[in-house]
């Protein structure tokens, strides 16, 4: 018999020792959120002057390219630096959606109009661009129909073609959330061929079908008209294809994966940043914001408190870009200490 255990280690009051002082508490956190891991999403629409306040998402607006420099302006002042963005048609505009997603790359299309105005406005922000057909086509797939299934193939061509183009208007980054299979080559290569190189590739990698989207169907406006997006979404007991579909987005030759949602799928984020050393994104969805801002306004937890532990949570899992509809409160968080 081996002799006892309790001789090696420490006695459990003794764990204390190392966080009864402020300090001591820093050490042994091994995450902190800072300002610099935070990207803002943002819904561009029109008219020009749009500034609508989306009622599933409270202090969340869709804005027109007129309004969107002023609106975003405090928020860079004050420390954030990167943005996702998105584009939402009116629902007055809805003849302009087709089988294609012409739109999407339309000259008059308010994330291409936006592109350029944000460049120049905010000369050190990361632009992100959300690279997908669903927002532009008349049936809210994300990609081309054929016999009542989205047709694979012509996708990833027209969705590397909308991809150029927000490179070409100004995007640093394009973040195709479509979930196709070789849309991250065919993205890269684009890209290459058109002399855009330097134009990085985050990928919707692990991209489940979740509930938790519905605040972002109301403001993005993208139910599909019939069927759903299950056949190119990952259910959310699946472990193993999305650890695939993260080996498929390495190997295309993404610059970062990201987990969409965030907060019930940590696994996959710690799994993302151990199968690579990229670096992982996750998307703290509309339904995860809605849940912690509607729980703080009901009072059953501090907004503050609830928000810079999911994070944090979230950072410890391996994240180290959080996507987060709370971006405005925590420049006025954390901005001052930047
Ligand atoms: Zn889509």
């Amino acid at each position: 018999m081996s002799s006892s255990k309790s001789s090696s280690m420490p006695a459990p009051h003794r764990l204390r020792t190392g966080l009864h002082h402020p300090v001591l508490r820093t050490w042994q956190s091994e995450a902190e959120v800072t300002l610099a891991d935070i990207v803002y999403p943002i819904f561009l629409t029109a008219p020009r002057d749009a500034k609508e306040e989306i009622a599933a998402m409270p202090g969340q607006f869709r804005l027109g390219v007129d309004v969107v420099v002023d609106h975003l302006a405090p928020l860079v002042a004050g420390g954030l630096r990167a943005l996702l963005l998105f584009g939402v048609l009116p629902d007055d505009a809805c003849a302009k959606k087709d089988g294609t997603a012409s739109y999407a790359d339309a000259a008059d299309n308010p994330v291409m109009e936006a592109l350029p105005l944000l460049r120049n406005a905010f000369p050190d922000v990361l632009l992100i661009t959300d690279v997908c057909m669903c927002p532009y086509t008349d049936h809210g797939h994300c990609g081309i129909i054929e016999n009542e299934y989205v047709c694979n193939d012509a996708s990833v061509a027209r969705l590397a073609e909308i991809g150029v183009s927000y490179a070409r208007a100004g995007a640093h980054v394009l973040a195709p959330s479509d979930m196709m299979d070789g849309r991250i080559g065919a993205l890269k290569d684009a890209c290459i061929a058109a002399g855009l190189e330097q134009v990085s590739v985050m990928s919707y990698s692990a991209k489940f079908a979740s509930a938790f989207y519905g605040p972002f169907r109301s403001a993005a406006k993208s139910a599909p008209s019939f069927g759903d997006r299950r056949t190119h979404q990952l259910p959310p007991g699946a472990k193993r294809i999305a650890n695939r579909a993260l080996v498929r987005d390495i190997r295309e030759g993404a610059d970062i994966l990201m987990v969409k949602p965030a907060m019930p799928y940590m696994d996959l984020i710690q799994d993302a940043a151990a199968q690579s050393s990229l670096p992982v994104a996750c998307y703290q969805v509309s339904g995860e914001f809605a849940m912690i801002y509607h729980a703080a306004a009901a009072g059953a937890l501090d907004l503050k408190a609830g928000v810079l532990e999911s994070l944090t949570c979230l950072k410890r899992a391996g994240a180290t870009i959080l996507i987060t509809y709370f971006a405005p409160q925590l420049v006025e968080w954390l901005g001052s200490s930047e």
